[in-house]
């Protein structure tokens, strides 16, 4: 049985003022011992948030694929993880779409992020166009294929499907709709790594808020959420721990 993970995922908002935040949002994950809880930050505010809250996994919103090497303004995950993060996302949509990324890319990144000890949240999802095109199901497959690393297991690797329409919009898909992309992204991680799909948690992300994240939860396939701005303050984040548990 997969636990599920409430992670949020911090964009770039947020300064140090506003970590006052993760305190309760690390109380509300103690108290939900069966659900994992963790936070993705911008760059600066890794090293501080780790070391406010050093219960709550803190993460990156990306990584460069590198070790190290004349890459300026770019960080990669061993300095990530000497400064404190558990976890980076890779693959996110905003990247995909402000910086090219492609899901090489996005495979290149999360094999480098677990060389260097990291866990990934590894994003895949179909923009508007494609979802009204029909196409939202060989989108997010071929995402899969090209993204995910033979090597992914639920130690390290969890998926993320995020409708790209659904972020920021207030609109989410119906849950028929969810369970059913989660469902083909299962099928196409079992055609890649076999049975150890069975415990890579999936999860939903897109405009999930307090109100919507018990029956989002519900859905067949769905282990968890990747949160963005209903995980900026503890009073939009906690309800959807606590949906959770
Ligand atoms: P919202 O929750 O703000 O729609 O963002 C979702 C997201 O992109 C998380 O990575």
């Amino acid at each position: 049985t997969r636990r599920r993970l409430i992670a949020g995922n911090w964009k770039m908002f947020g300064n140090r003022a506003a970590l006052a935040e993760l305190t309760p949002i690390a109380a509300a994950a103690a108290a939900a011992p069966g659900v994992d809880v963790a936070v993705a930050v911008p760059f600066t505010l890794i090293a501080p948030a780790a070391e406010l809250v050093p219960t709550l996994p803190i993460g990156a919103e990306d990584i460069h694929e590198a070790e190290s090497g004349a890459h300026t303004g770019c960080v990669s995950a061993s300095m990530v993880r000497e400064a404190g993060a558990r976890f980076s996302i890779v693959g996110h949509s905003e990247r995909r779409a402000d910086q090219g990324e492609t899901s090489h890319d996005a495979w290149a990144k999360a094999a480098a992020g677990h060389r260097a000890g990291l866990s990934i949240i590894l994003c895949c999802g179909e923009t508007e166009a494609e979802h009204n095109a029909g196409r939202a199901e060989r989108v997010v497959q071929a995402q899969i294929e090209k993204s995910v690393p033979d090597n992914a297991d639920a130690s390290w690797f969890t998926l993320a499907y995020e409708p790209r329409w659904a972020i920021g919009t207030g609109r989410i898909p119906t849950f028929d709709q969810i369970a059913s992309m989660h469902a083909i992204a299962r099928a196409k991680l079992r055609m890649m790594i076999g049975d150890r799909a069975a415990d890579v948690r999936i999860l939903y992300g897109g405009s999930v808020t307090g109100e919507n994240a018990a029956a989002i939860l519900a859905c067949d396939d769905v282990d968890g959420a990747l949160v963005g701005g209903a995980s900026l303050t503890a009073a939009k984040f906690v309800p959807i721990i606590e949906a959770a548990a």
